[in-house]
């Protein structure tokens, strides 16, 4: 069945069906599918409009997607989830982008990802259990809090956070630059260096921390599409948490990201472009089909130039869905359809050796939306240009994907370097030494620039082992 024989009385007139890779998807996540457009048709598509108007956080629509235990989506049933995988949660996201709000998708993906980092060490943390249980029943909605004033889209990079033991608990602080859903949030997977930090920022740590312990400042967001997912600043301040809000070890930040944040967040976020572009897909079928040029008699989907705008945008976007599909097949056959029993050994972390992909379907998502979105609105005219139509709003929305961490320049960079040099030149923690460079400024130096740089290092050094 497709979204055009359930849309309402204003049709929906969107592509059909015969462009859903529909193939990957299990029967029960077809129903889920068709119950999730409904809702998008009832109720989230109409929200979307004010979060857009009004900078709202999209409360009413995670309401709505409790309502069909979507908080829970890969939270197993024995806790309380609908116990689904990596396809399901891509398959979520870009319908809701797609049919629903664009807002609500990211703040949803940053949802699912918080889930993911608080799922990877549940095992034998009843704080953790506890909140799981509740997701649905109470909407509590989850979100990530990382990137740092300092270090701009380095999001991994921590320099204003600090940990530390405090009796039998913890006293964490940290400031965020960006954060989904900040100060809307009931709960937050947050990351600070570690207690034991010793200058090494490959060295940090995870914690669950709640809405009324951080202090937020809502009324800032102010970016120029994505306006209900409040991406604004955020603030933890000296915060004593109980022993259990630590989600696993001391020093587990960077496995909790390569297995379980990060790959949620790249390929979900993936998703959530893919249905901004197939949502503006859809609004150019929509509209190309029904305007007409009465001097020559035809509709403006009858011109070659419009079905080639059209045509190149749908083989493009599926060429994305397909990538992120893979990348989420791959996650379920390497984690048995995302069953977090497997992480009890907690060096059990098959996700993270598949990185380069998430990162790749990322890339393609992002770049696609950005270049859809603009073909889109030469496909549509003036018309396209008011908001009348919708598409600029998604077009705004979709441009946010180049720049969400890690950026587009920086994925390309990574893969890049990775393929020519392998992964270990990446170096995220700005610990390798580059001789080569080290070795060409030295030979631009005069014997006295030389012998003045020996005395500073030496100095340097005698304060280091001091
Ligand atoms: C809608 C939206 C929601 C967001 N939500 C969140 C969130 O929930 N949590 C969160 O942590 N962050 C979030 N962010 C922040 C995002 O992930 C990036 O950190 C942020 O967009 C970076 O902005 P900046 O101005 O600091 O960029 P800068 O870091 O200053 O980058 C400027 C330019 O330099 C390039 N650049 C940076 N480093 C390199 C490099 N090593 N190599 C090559 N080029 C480089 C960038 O790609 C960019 O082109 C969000 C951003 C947006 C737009």
């Amino acid at each position: 069945m497709s979204a055009d024989d359930m849309w309402d009385e204003d049709g929906f007139r969107g592509l059909t069906s015969d462009f859903d890779p529909d193939w990957v998807l299990s029967d029960a996540q077809k129903d889920l599918r068709a119950r999730l457009i409904d809702l998008c048709r009832t109720t989230l598509r109409a929200n979307a409009i004010e979060s857009d108007k009004g900078f709202t956080f999209p409360r009413k629509n995670f309401e709505a997607l409790a309502s069909l235990g979507l908080l829970g989506l890969n939270v197993p049933k024995s806790l309380g989830g609908l116990g689904e995988n990596h396809v399901a949660m891509a398959m979520v996201v870009e319908t809701i982008a797609r049919y629903g709000c664009a807002s609500t998708a990211m703040c949803y993906v940053m949802h699912c990802a918080a889930v993911a980092g608080a799922m990877l060490r549940h095992h034998d943390n009843q704080a953790i259990q506890d909140l799981m249980r509740r997701l649905d029943k109470d909407c509590l909605v989850g979100t990530l809090s990382l990137s740092d004033p300092a270090t701009g889209s380095h999001v991994w990079f921590l320099i204003s956070s600090k940990a530390e033991k405090d009796g039998d608990g913890w006293r964490i602080s940290k400031k965020a630059s960006w954060t989904t859903s900040g100060g809307f949030a009931d709960w937050y997977i947050a990351q600070t260096t570690s207690p034991d930090f010793d200058g090494d920022y490959g060295n940090f740590s995870t914690w669950l921390v709640m809405g009324d312990e951080i202090t937020a400042h809502p009324g800032s967001w102010d970016g120029m599409g994505l306006k209900g997912n409040q991406s604004g600043p955020i603030e933890i301040d000296d915060l004593r948490v109980a022993a259990d809000r630590l989600v696993g070890p001391v020093g587990d930040g960077a496995t909790s990201n390569e297995e379980a944040t990060d790959p949620f967040f790249l390929f979900g976020t993936a998703a959530c472009w893919n249905g901004i572009a197939m949502g503006m897909i859809d609004i150019v079928r929509k509209h190309t089909t029904r305007k007409k040029h009465v001097d020559v008699g035809l509709r403006v989907c009858d011109y070659p130039t419009i079905q080639d705008y059209v045509g190149e945008a749908i083989i493009a976007t599926n060429a994305s869905r397909l990538l992120t599909y893979q990348v989420c097949r791959l996650m379920d056959d390497i984690t048995n359809g995302c069953d977090w029993s497997i992480h009890a050994d907690a060096a059990n972390n098959p996700r993270a050796d598949t990185a380069a992909w998430s990162w790749q379907a990322k890339y393609v998502a992002a770049a696609n939306v950005s270049h859809v979105g603009d073909k889109m609105l030469h496909a549509s005219g003036g018309t396209g240009y008011k908001a009348g139509l919708g598409l600029e709003r998604y077009l705004r929305d979709g441009k946010a994907g180049w720049l969400m961490a890690p950026t587009n320049e920086v994925i390309r960079n990574f893969i890049g370097k990775a393929g020519l040099l392998g992964f270990e030149a990446l170096d995220l923690w700005n610990q390798q030494v580059s001789q080569r460079t080290i070795d060409n400024e030295i030979k631009k130096m005069s014997p006295d620039q030389k012998r003045a740089l020996a005395d500073k290092l030496l100095e340097q050094a005698r304060e280091s082992a001091a």
